[in-house]
């Protein structure tokens, strides 16, 4: 503060009360992002003005000596004490991230099927189909959405738009869903997007094994399943 004194409240507590960070943010099981080439945080810092840089990939490896050698860091060690502290920060976040993801989870899977069905058309019947989600999501890149009027899958004009509207864009990109959140922060009316996504991502992600956004070199489990394998008996999709 101005005046040279601190004062801190305890995140849980504010969570709890409704406050805190993003509820992306809360439910985030990436709290040290090590699918990068470089993790970079606070956390085992103890409270100095100094970063704690983690290299993940040889290419991270390269940039990091690179900026040494420039002059531009100056780096030392972690004392083993710092990397558990870390460490500890990392595995005490999974678990908060798991808890709220139960929350989440519950809250919306807590109702009847018809209590569903109402509360979602109650939710996309307040839709203006202004595309904020769809521009907003690092996901939704085509040039040739399928969203657009001219593809004939949406009637034109309706707002409400037609039901096939947010179907679409949730069948496209719940496999891939990184959590970020940005098209449910886009919505002028709120509809919580992201939440229906992100949940719809967890099944997925059990069922397939896939977790979006962590290797690039793995394609999202709905671009490669076949329609053949869909079919299979074998195949036991809910389990
Ligand atoms: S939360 Fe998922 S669907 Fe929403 S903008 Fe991010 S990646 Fe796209
Ligand atoms: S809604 Fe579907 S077609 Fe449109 S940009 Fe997103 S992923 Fe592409
Ligand atoms: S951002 Fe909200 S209001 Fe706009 S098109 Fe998407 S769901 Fe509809």
């Amino acid at each position: 503060l101005r005046d040279g004194t601190q004062k801190a409240k305890d995140l849980d507590e504010l969570e709890r009360r409704g406050y805190g960070r993003r509820e992306n943010c809360r439910r985030c099981e990436f709290n040290i992002p090590r699918m990068a080439d470089l993790a970079c945080g606070k956390w085992g810092t103890e409270g100095r003005k100094v970063t704690f840089i983690e290299v993940c990939s040889e290419r991270g490896s390269e940039l990091l000596e690179k900026a040494i050698q420039a002059g531009y860091l100056e780096v030392e060690k972690p004392s083993k004490a710092v990397v558990e502290e870390r460490e500890r920060k990392d595995r005490k976040a999974f678990e908060q991230a798991l808890g709220w993801q139960e929350r989440d989870r519950k809250e919306l899977e807590e109702r009847s099927t018809e209590e569903k069905f109402s509360y979602w058309k109650s939710q996309f019947d307040q839709c203006i189909k202004c595309y904020g989600c769809r521009d907003a999501c690092p996901i939704c890149y085509c040039k040739d959405c399928e969203l657009e009027a001219d593809r004939n899958l949406v009637p034109p004009g309706g707002v409400p738009p037609d039901v096939m509207f947010p179907m679409i864009r949730i069948t496209h990109v719940m496999d891939s869903c990184v959590n970020c959140g940005q098209c449910q922060d886009a919505c002028p009316v709120e509809i919580p997007l992201s939440k229906l996504i992100f949940l719809l991502n967890r099944e997925l992600a059990r069922i397939f094994k896939y977790e979006p956004g962590v290797d690039v070199s793995i394609l999202p489990p709905l671009r490669t399943v076949t329609d053949e394998e869909l079919t299979l008996e074998v195949v036991d999709l809910a389990s």
